[in-house]
């Protein structure tokens, strides 16, 4: 097989067109006033290889942004499931789910996921996203009433917008907040749900699910939760319901961070999935998962499922950096640095590269002005040396300064 390209590369950013369109102008101007707030993303080509290392530009870095906290993705198991499956159904699924894209490596992919959530059923999507903006809409209506803790992911609140429920949000994990709405505004409506994350992707707190479950009781209200980033972490691997002991009536993740794959599902009751599978508008118009995305999933659960050591990792590599950091004790694999403005973060995830950490600056909109920060993120694979480095790093060059 060749190795060379087939397409050639077009001109990059940066490299201006003679005649720029209305079209570009509009484009540059926004891109520049980005430019003035450090709010411009840009794209850097990483090569990810086994023990969470990471080339970029030629250099090896450990890659402390990563969500792929088990290590699967990299996992031999994990890569022959997707290349086996491959071989056998093909690259792509070809068609929606509904009409010809229902490949078996996705049943079984179910299948396992409802067993591992505890759940009846469970419903594959393209993604994480896609599940999120096909489910919600699908069971909130516009006689309905959504309640949204404030730093729900993007998604969740791309769902809630596309629904026509009439929407309000909770202060952040605050439990009188939520009552207060349920008591006052539930009664106007229908049904009511409650969307909050399991653990905070920017954060890396937990909802108070229990007291979040106990209201909904109360008050006749849905669950649904966000797992993306309990999913393999808390619970023994099986998530934030399994850690808290208590079963939200939704339960939605991905296939994309501990899972190493790519996909995002829903796990209910029959009922409620089969209602997803005729009118969740990304389920019923979009294609189905890649078959080798679909046995990569599978089989990185199933790994999950008998090595629970493996998923106890990530959270003690966490509790050992920031006990080392001198942080306060991590909920999660997740442990947010915030630092304010978008450049002091920008500058001190520079400062670990030269120090060989790949830590990426998150700022708004990801996170609310004036809170841009460090994530770092934890990973079962990380060696001893490496968070033990970080946390010297951290405590004495990028705390200090923060606390003067
Ligand atoms: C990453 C993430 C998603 C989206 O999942 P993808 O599979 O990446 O599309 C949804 N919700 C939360 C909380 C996430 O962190």
């Amino acid at each position: 097989m060749s190795s060379r390209p087939a397409c050639r590369a077009a001109p990059r950013t940066g490299q201006l067109t003679a005649n720029p369109s209305k079209l570009d102008l509009m484009a540059r101007e926004r891109i520049a006033e980005l430019d003035g707030r450090g709010l411009r993303r840009r794209l850097f080509q990483t090569m990810n290889a086994p023990g969470q290392s990471a080339m970029r530009e030629g250099r090896a870095l450990v890659n402390f942004s990563s969500n792929d906290y088990l290590g699967l993705a990299q996992d031999p198991r994990v890569k022959t499931a997707a290349a086996t499956a491959i071989a056998e159904l093909g690259a792509g699924a070809g068609a929606s789910r509904l009409v010809t894209g229902d490949h078996p490596a996705l049943n079984r992919l179910e299948t396992c996921i409802a067993h591992w959530k505890g759940a009846e059923a469970a419903l594959v999507f393209g993604s994480g996203y896609l599940a999120n903006i096909g489910a919600i809409p699908a069971l909130a209506g516009d006689a309905d009433m959504i309640l949204i803790d404030e730093l729900a992911h993007a998604c969740q609140i791309a769902g809630t917008r596309l629904s026509k429920a009439q929407t309000k949000i909770f202060s952040h994990n605050d439990m009188a907040d939520l009552e207060r709405l349920l008591r006052t505004e539930r009664p106007a409506a229908r049904h009511c749900w409650i969307i909050s994350e399991g653990v905070f992707s920017m954060d890396g707190d937990l909802a108070d699910l229990p007291r979040l479950i106990e209201l909904a009781r109360r008050y006749d209200a849905w669950t649904m939760i966000d797992d993306a980033h309990a999913l393999g972490v808390l619970g023994h691997g099986r998530g934030s319901s399994r850690h808290w002991g208590v079963a939200p009536d939704v339960q939605m993740g991905t296939l994309s961070k501990a899972a190493g794959s790519y996909g995002g599902y829903i796990a209910a009751s029959r009922p409620v999935i089969e209602l997803l599978i005729s009118s969740a508008a990304s389920f019923v118009f979009a294609t189905g998962l890649p078959p080798g995305s679909a046995a990569a999933a599978e089989a990185a659960l199933t790994i999950m499922m008998q090595d629970s050591d493996l998923c106890a990792r990530p959270l003690q590599k966490a509790q050992r950096f920031c006990m080392a950091a001198g942080l306060p004790p991590p909920q999660s694999s997740i442990v947010p640095i915030v630092l304010g403005e978008a450049h002091a973060a920008l500058e001190a995830s520079a400062a670990l590269e030269r120090q060989g950490f790949l830590v990426t600056a998150i700022r708004p909109p990801t996170v609310p002005p004036g809170t841009a920060r460090l994530r770092v993120t934890f990973c079962a694979d990380h060696s001893d040396e490496d968070v033990d480095a970080l946390a010297q790093f951290v405590r004495t060059q990028i705390l200090a300064h923060r606390a003067a």
